[in-house]
């Protein structure tokens, strides 16, 4: 085995489009392993050729995400070694923008309810689930990015007036997208039949959504999370859809996941749920892999995806 060839650590989650790219090159070893590994397995692997992890993860090149998402890493540490964070663009966001559209319908139409009633020779009873239509109701979008934008344009093709809540964007490209821009959450929040969150987690915006925001919605309101467990406060969730504070919710993202099987949330029939799938579909999974396989491939062949990496700095003066 040449000794010159990138070693590559690539989870078997990886698309079939991705891995062929990587594996079409001569000098990239691919080195597969299940996500499901524990950190000390992880570490092992890391430490190829009996290097300890340090000195190794001085040789490290490039980190990319077979997603959008990056609360969970620590990119001071990657850009103080000058090693770039990559992330797949907009390979998953229409995904999540459908998912997000999905739960607002599921919420609004009652299918859980309905179905079930068919299903339980309970026809005389549909009256008792009746459907509410997405057309003239208002919906909130927080984080107007590559996939708000994406959920604005859907809901607006419903026929729905969408206010949007993003303080790091000026009034014009919300205007542009014929949308409204808020400014202040806490006034928005009353007017919202819907609220759907797509704003990265950060400090700014663990418990966003916690029992005072809870509050402020409409009694009918749908809340719906496609963005990272967290954003939302659990407990206060739960609290809000039992007491009726709000409608229901649509939750994709847990914090921590997988929720614990006995999660008080999943015993509420106002919940509708996923397992962390938003972004992910048959086409998506391709699209992310092709595009996680280009971004590392680009930081090997000296030509980097500027665009796709959180931390471009790191190849000024490379
Ligand atoms: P993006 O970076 O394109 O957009 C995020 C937007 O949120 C930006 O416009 C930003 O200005 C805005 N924002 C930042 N802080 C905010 C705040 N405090 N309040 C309101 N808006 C704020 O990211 P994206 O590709 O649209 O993805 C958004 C998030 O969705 C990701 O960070 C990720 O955590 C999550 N995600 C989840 C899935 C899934 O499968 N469930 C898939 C993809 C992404």
């Amino acid at each position: 085995m040449a000794t010159n060839r990138k070693r590559l650590l690539v989870p078997n989650v990886m698309g079939e489009g991705g891995r062929k790219l990587l594996m079409a090159r001569d000098d990239v070893e691919v080195v597969p392993f299940p996500t499901t590994i524990s950190s000390g397995e992880f570490h092992a692997l890391l430490q190829a050729g009996g290097e300890v992890e340090c000195a190794l993860a001085r040789s490290m090149q490039v980190v990319a995400r077979i997603g959008v998402g990056y609360d969970a890493i620590d990119v001071p540490a990657l850009t103080r070694r000058r090693i770039p964070l990559m992330l797949v663009g907009t390979a998953n966001s229409s995904s999540v923008a459908e998912h997000a559209l999905f739960l607002m319908l599921t919420l609004a139409k009652r299918a859980a309810e309905l179905h079930a009633l068919v299903r339980a020779g309970r026809w005389a009873e549909r009256l008792t689930a009746v459907p509410i239509d997405l057309l003239g109701k208002t919906v909130l979008v927080i984080g107007f990015g590559r996939t708000g934008t994406r959920v604005a344009k859907r809901c607006l093709a419903m026929e729905m007036n969408v206010m949007v809540y993003d303080p790091y964007l000026p009034a014009e490209t919300v205007r542009a997208a014929g949308c409204e821009l808020v400014s202040d959450l806490d006034v928005a929040l009353p007017r919202a039949d819907f609220v759907t969150i797509h704003c990265p987690k950060t400090a700014e915006t663990i418990a966003m959504f916690g029992a005072a925001r809870l509050q402020r919605m409409k009694k009918t309101a749908y809340l719906v999370n496609t963005a990272r467990g967290g954003i939302v406060d659990e407990s206060a969730l739960h609290a809000a859809l039992t007491a009726g504070t709000i409608a229901g919710a649509g939750i994709d993202v847990f914090d921590p996941e997988p929720p614990p099987p006995d999660h008080p949330l999943l015993k509420l029939a106002n919940l509708v749920t996923s397992p962390h799938m938003a972004g992910v579909t048959r086409e998506s999974i391709d699209r992310m892999a092709v595009q996680a396989a280009r971004n590392v491939l680009s930081v090997f062949d000296g030509k980097p995806i500027r665009e796709n990496a959180v931390n471009p700095e790191v190849f000024e003066n490379a």
